[in-house]
Order: C-alpha cells, then structure tokens, then sequence
C-alpha cells in the first residue's frame, strides 16, 4: 500500500498529516498528489467523503513552500473558490491543519460576513486564500484584493458553483487570474457546461474519478413514511422524543425542508414541542450559520433543519439520521441530503416524508436513484394524536438525548443486523409485500447511481467506475421537466 512519504510529500506535511491520524492517502490522494507536485494541472471527478481536499492542499502546500515567494500585496499565492461558505470555512481549517508546520498563511473571506474585516484581512495578502465566488469579486471591484499572484488556482464542486449561478463570477475570476497558474479543478459530475469550464480554466489536465468512500445507498438504510403534510409536525416530534420508535438509535438528527421559511416554521413548532433546534439556510447570518453547524457538531443541539443549502459539501460526523421532512423537487438532492449521514465509513438512517402531493417527487428520487424506500408505519391512532394534542401543546422541554427510545435493532458500529429491516411482509407504498430477509437491491446502474461502487463501502479503487455516486449527475440538465432540474448554469438554489 503506498504511504503518504512515498507519493513524495514532504516532511512539515508529513508529519502534520500524523498529528491528523491519517495512516493512508485516499485513491484521490494517491492518484491526485503525484501530478499536481509535479505542476500539473488537474481534473478530479470527486465529491466530498473522498479526502478531495487534502488531495489538492497537501501538495500545493508542499509546492507553495518549495517556489517560497513573498506574499503578494492584497493578493494571494493559492486562490480556492468554493461554492458554499460552510464548505470554504471547512476547508480554511483544513488548510490549517495540513499546513499547520509549513509556516503558510491561511484566510477565509465568505459572503455574509463584515467585509471591513476582509479588507483588513487581505491588506498584507496571504499564502492561502479559501472564498466563495460573490465575496471575492466584492473585494476585487472594491480594489482590497487583486488575483495578480496567484500561482495556484482550485476550484472545488465546480458543478455546484454552476447550479449557484457563479459562472460570470468563474469566467471573470478566470480572466484576472495570471496565465501561467497551475488549475485544480474538482467536481462531482461532469455535464457539457462544467466540460466547456475545465476547457477554459485547465491546460492539458491530468483527470482522476473516485466514488466516495462511504457512498449512500450501501451504508444508508433508506425508510419512508406516508404521512399528510399537517401530520408531519406531529411525526418529527414524536420521533425526536422516542415516542414514535424508527431504526437506528436518534442521536443527531439533519432535517431538510424546501425553503427557508419551512425550515424556520419547524424550528418554532419544535420549540413549542419542547426541542430545541437551529436551522441553516440562506437568510441566516454566517456567524448564525456556523453557530449552527458548530452547535450540531458538538452535539449541544443535535437537530438541525436545514435547506439545501447544507445538503453538499458538508462533512459532519455523527448524523445518525436525515430526515427529509420535504422531499426535494430535484431528484440528485435526494442523494445528496442523504449523503450527510454514513459518514466517515459509519451506517446511517435516512428518512422521508412524503405527502400525498410530493408523490411526483417520491416517483422521481425512486427513478433516479434506483433506491428502495422502506415503508414505515405511523404510530398508533396518530390522527387522533394529530387533532388531540397536536405538536403545538406546549411539553416539558427534554433534552433530545434522554428521552432517546430504545433504538430498534441497535447493532454495534458498522455492522447491519437483519433486525434494523423492516418487519417480515409489511407492506411497501406500492402494495407490494416484501420478503423477510430482502435485502434492498444493490445499485444496478454501477457507479452511475449512488452507492454504486459496490465495495460495500471500502474505498474504491483508483479510477475505477469513471464517475462518483452523486445521483446521476451526468444527466443532470438534460430536462427530464423537473423543477429546477438543470445543471449548467441555471441558478436553482437561490432560494436556500
Ligand atoms: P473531504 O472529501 O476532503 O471533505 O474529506 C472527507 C473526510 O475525510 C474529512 O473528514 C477528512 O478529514 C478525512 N480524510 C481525508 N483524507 C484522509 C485520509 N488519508 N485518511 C483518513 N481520513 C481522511
């Protein structure tokens, strides 16, 4: 097995990849590090869960060090655009730690946040600059930054930045940058728009592709409930208190809506129920924002409702369940809200609600992405419990932990027992009974479909399988007549 030394790191990097704990480079590190400390440029098919991010810092590191040029004047050495500002603060302090013995400065600017302090961060320029598109041409046109010293130049979930509508943001950012920088250019999926953009941005690139190394339809128990939209207050309480038993012990639970305005709603009816949550979504400050994800990292509030907003990019470990409070009008979300928990090579559980008028979606995400839904039925007398003491009766305010039910079929780390499925002949949406001991379907369309790298959740092998799981991307933008369902270019998250 190669080792981190022999891809030819050096020592500073070496050794704060120990003080990390990792043993091994992920297929990404090892087929990625080699070209770039050569000066390649480099195109990787990856999404997040795949170790993407060292893959590109730990060499650039390495080579910023060796070139060991002055830091430019309100400019940067290493330019890494990002499409969210959780994922640029992420990977900031990543960059940090990789680069914690290289002496290199590190700094973040995202949207959201007092832009003084990012003039006032910039005025020196640094080694390292990690920023969301929208921020960084604020501080070029306000003439607090410039892109004249950039020798390397990262862009990371281009394919995301396109759906955020950044491409004029790209192509601007591509004309101010000098010519003779080295490009990384990483994306989970590769539709015509994000070819024509690597075209643009990358001379000759190296092209690696890796499926992620938890990918979700192996490691993710995959449920559904069947439940009217004025229940699934109701529901979501009850199952956060364990009154209403699911798989899989609760312990820290992802919550998506559709918008913004939902995912507050849920907050404040949850509060009234006795939980207290966070939500994240675009309208929430970026320190609220991180305050948030900081909050549900920790476990101090281990519900967070989210929008889309935080379906990507995002690692958090721990999420022991997603619940899809709404289902998603683009199918791919699905798989990419889901991919939030098993991570890190742990199980997870995820769950829908689908309401009578989300049946279209259901459809979809079940095309798509080629998953099976297990069926699981509501709790006893549950519209009685609906119009009796609905969520808004104020309850005692009990910690979500100690109130945990006593996780079904609760099996130690890693492992799944025949008891977390569903029980023998019950009935699937679509009539159908299924057998005791059925297993869900692996992935039948390979690596086009999440989880299909069939490796059970071992890390796949260096450029097996040609694209990652991220839910069939590739076709994304074809116009299957979804909502929202365009890749390239189309703006389809603004409202998250
Ligand atoms: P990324 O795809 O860059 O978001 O990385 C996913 C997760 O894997 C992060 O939590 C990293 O800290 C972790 N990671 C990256 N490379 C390695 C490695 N070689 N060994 C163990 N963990 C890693």
């Amino acid at each position: 097995m190669t080792t981190f030394a022999e891809l030819g790191l050096s020592q500073p990097v070496l050794q704060a990849l120990d003080m990390k704990g990792y043993s091994t480079p992920t297929p990404i590190q090892e087929q990625a590090i080699p070209p770039v400390l050569k000066g390649r440029d480099l195109l990787g098919i990856a999404q997040t869960g795949t170790g993407k991010t060292a893959a590109f810092m730990l060499p650039s590191i390495d080579r910023l060090r060796e070139a060991d040029k002055q830091i430019p004047f309100k400019s940067c050495r290493m330019l890494v655009l990002a499409p969210t500002r959780e994922l640029a603060v992420q990977i900031a302090d990543s960059a940090k730690d990789y680069g914690a013995l290289a002496g290199l400065k590190v700094q973040c600017i995202v949207g959201g946040t007092s832009v003084g302090k990012d003039r006032n961060k910039l005025h020196r320029g640094t080694d390292i600059l990690v920023a969301t598109p929208g921020r960084l041409l604020d501080l070029i046109e306000q003439k607090a930054l410039n892109l004249n010293g950039i020798e390397v130049l990262v862009l990371d979930e281009a394919d995301q930045m396109l759906d955020l509508g950044f491409i004029h943001a790209l192509r601007k950012i591509k004309e101010l940058a000098p010519k003779d920088r080295q490009t990384l250019f990483f994306s989970a999926t590769m539709p015509k728009a994000i070819k024509e953009l690597v075209s643009g941005f990358c001379n000759n690139p190296v092209q690696v592709s890796v499926t992620p190394q938890s990918t979700t339809a192996e490691r993710i128990d995959q449920y559904l409930f069947m439940v009217q939209q004025d229940e699934k207050l109701s529901l979501l309480e009850m199952i956060l208190k364990g009154r209403h038993e699911v798989p899989g012990a609760v312990e820290r639970v992802l919550i998506f809506t559709r918008t913004k305005h939902g995912a507050d709603r849920v907050v404040k009816r949850l509060a009234q129920g006795g939980i207290e949550s966070n939500a994240i979504h675009g309208n929430k400050s970026q320190p609220q924002r991180q305050r948030a994800l900081d909050e549900f990292r920790k476990g101090r509030v281990p519900v967070l409702i989210a929008t889309d907003v935080a379906a990507r990019g995002i690692d958090i470990p721990g999420v022991s369940h997603v619940i899809n409070y709404e289902l998603p009008n683009v199918p791919e979300q699905y798989v990419h809200r889901i991919g939030r928990t098993a991570r890190a090579g742990k199980d997870g559980v995820a769950i829908a609600f689908c309401a009578e008028d989300e049946r279209a979606y259901l459809k979809d995400i079940r095309k798509v992405t080629g998953a099976e839904l297990d069926r699981l039925p509501l709790p006893d007398n549950f519209r009685a419990v609906v119009e009796g003491e609905g969520p808004t009766k104020p309850a005692p305010r009990v910690p979500m932990k100690r109130v945990q039910p006593r996780p079904v079929g609760q099996r130690p780390q890693g492992q799944r027992a025949q008891g977390d499925r569903k029980p023998q002949g019950e009935r699937r949406p679509d009539g159908e009974r299924r057998p005791q001991g059925d297993r869900k379907p692996q992935q039948s369309q390979g690596a086009a479909r999440p989880g299909g790298n069939g490796g059970g959740g071992d890390r796949r092998q260096p450029g097996s399988g040609g694209r990652p799981s991220g839910g069939g991307g590739g076709d994304r933008g074809r116009g299957r007549g979804r909502p929202g369902g365009g890749g390239g270019g189309r703006p389809r998250s603004a409202s998250v």
